[in-house]
């Protein structure tokens, strides 16, 4: 089913009966199953009698997206453009700004249904659209479990405030969606996109994208291998996450926040999946649903209610305060930034963690957070540590660029957080040291691993 807050009217224009077909402009949920809002405009197909029209925008100048993301999303995105095809939509990918794209396509249409992202361009699009569409829009939240606004009214300090609010709404929000089968097919619409993703490394390489960063194989981009790399992780992963997910050396992590990013997987899917798994202890199940679910979606939290996410302003006040008195402080080792993207200090943990991000796109959450808080350490100011962690996160992580980002980076600076004992550069910011990592983890043993990726 499709809960009723997933579902937004935009504007109150009426649905154009007269429309050949029904849109859905995807976005943010990049997939076929289990996609609140595809399923949403193939219900609206079915009711008025149309086939369903599937539009996706492609930017070449996308903000901060270079060839490892493209690479990513367009093999990804040539998946569902197969699966969306044999469900009878039509799939069609243009080239341009979505507001100009989805305006002309909405002309003909009789409605039309987009889903939903929580970054400031993202947010921009669907106002422009509301202004510039004279049909029905309808906006579906498939990426988020709980609603944004089911689970909180304001700006949460922490995981401690929103906890009890998101968690009590979980059952209302976990549940299956089953594919409508589409009762007329799209196949003799005059209606055409620019680009064919069946061929998609030609059209990457015929896009004008920034190709500072090469694309990366440790991840199968797509719905399908999502689910299993879910799979996996359900049968060798679960069990012991909740005593061991903290371990970079033997990691119990699951893998899916690239594809979480992309919404190649519904996280309602994730989460149902864990709920079920046989196995697993309730420990496991519910310490991968904090994480899932809690921190999650504390970051759109942070980035819906607060427009200027990726500014340093945005950091609390306590955390500004002692940042500032103590960033006059020695610091023991400066490094530059391109020293510290070229994993070349002198500390063999971090140099490692730099390496698994350039060469993956990826880094284990204890790795990401030694290696934000050495670069507190180890730049002139805390400003711009927060540019320089921000920039390296969002260029080489294939999960950048995500609510999660900002508000992860945020984190490294005091985003909530709570205040410590204060120490020098850091003040009153949570710190961390290799001592921390050699007591806890054999992360030789990361080091090592490190080494042996390609
Ligand atoms: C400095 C720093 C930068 C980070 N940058 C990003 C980023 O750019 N994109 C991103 O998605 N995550 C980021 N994280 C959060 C977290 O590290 C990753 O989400 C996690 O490591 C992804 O790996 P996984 O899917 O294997 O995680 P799992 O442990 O398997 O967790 C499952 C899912 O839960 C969510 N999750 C897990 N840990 C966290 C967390 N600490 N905060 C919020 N959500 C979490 C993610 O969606 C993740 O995919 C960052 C953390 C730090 C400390």
């Amino acid at each position: 089913m499709i809960e009723r807050e997933r579902i937004q009217e935009l504007n109150d224009e009426a649905v154009d009966e007269g429309g050949d077909y029904v849109l859905y402009w995807m976005q943010q949920s990049q997939r076929e199953r289990s996609n609140p809002a595809l399923e949403c405009a193939a219900r609206w197909a079915n009711r008025l009698g149309k086939p369903l029209v599937v539009a996706f925008c492609l930017i070449a100048d996308y903000p901060d997206a270079n060839r490892r993301h493209f690479a990513f999303m367009l093999e990804g995105l040539a998946e569902t453009a197969r699966r969306l095809e044999k469900r009878g939509a039509s799939f069609i990918v243009r080239l341009g700004s979505p507001p100009e794209l989805i305006t002309e396509l909405a002309e003909s249409a009789t409605l039309l249904v987009c889903d939903r992202g929580y970054l400031r361009h993202q947010v921009a699009w669907r106002n422009e659209l509301r202004k510039s569409v004279a049909k029905r829009i309808l906006q579906v939240e498939g990426d988020v479990i709980v609603p944004i606004e089911c689970a909180s009214d304001k700006r949460e300090w922490a995981a401690r405030t929103i906890r009890k609010k998101i968690n009590s709404r979980v059952d209302d929000f976990v549940r299956g969606l089953s594919a409508t089968s589409l009762n007329v097919a799209a196949r003799g619409l005059a209606v055409r996109g620019d680009l064919d993703l069946a061929r998609w490394p030609e059209v990457l390489d015929k896009l004008d994208v920034n190709d500072d960063v090469e694309a990366v194989d440790r991840f199968t981009p797509g719905t399908e291998a999502a689910h299993a790399k879910l799979t996996g992780f359900l049968r060798s992963g679960l069990v012991g996450y909740a005593d061991n997910r903290n371990d970079p050396a033997d990691s119990k992590a699951s893998e899916l926040s690239p594809y979480l990013h992309f919404g190649q997987i519904s996280p309602v899917e994730i989460a149902l999946k864990v709920k079920r798994a046989k196995g697993p202890s309730t420990a496991d199940k519910d310490a991968f649903l904090e994480e899932l679910i809690v921190r999650r979606e504390l970051a759109c939290n942070f980035v819906y209610f607060t427009p200027d996410y990726d500014s340093y302003q945005t950091l609390p006040d306590w955390a500004q305060r002692t940042l500032q008195d103590h960033k006059s402080d020695d610091r023991p080792k400066l490094y530059t930034r391109r020293q510290l993207e070229n994993a070349n200090t002198d500390d063999p943990y971090w140099n490692a963690a730099m390496q698994e991000m350039l060469r993956t796109g990826y880094m284990h959450n204890q790795m990401r957070m030694y290696w934000g808080k050495k670069i507190i350490e180890w730049t002139n100011t805390p400003r711009y540590a927060y540019s320089t962690a921000l920039y390296l996160n969002n260029k080489y992580f294939l999960d950048g660029r995500d609510p999660n980002s900002y508000a992860s980076v945020g984190w490294l600076f005091g985003l909530h957080d709570q205040a410590w004992a204060e120490r020098p550069i850091f003040g009153k910011v949570r710190y961390m040291n290799a001592g921390g990592l050699e007591r806890k983890f054999k992360i030789d043993r990361y080091v090592r691993w490190v080494n042996t990726l390609a």
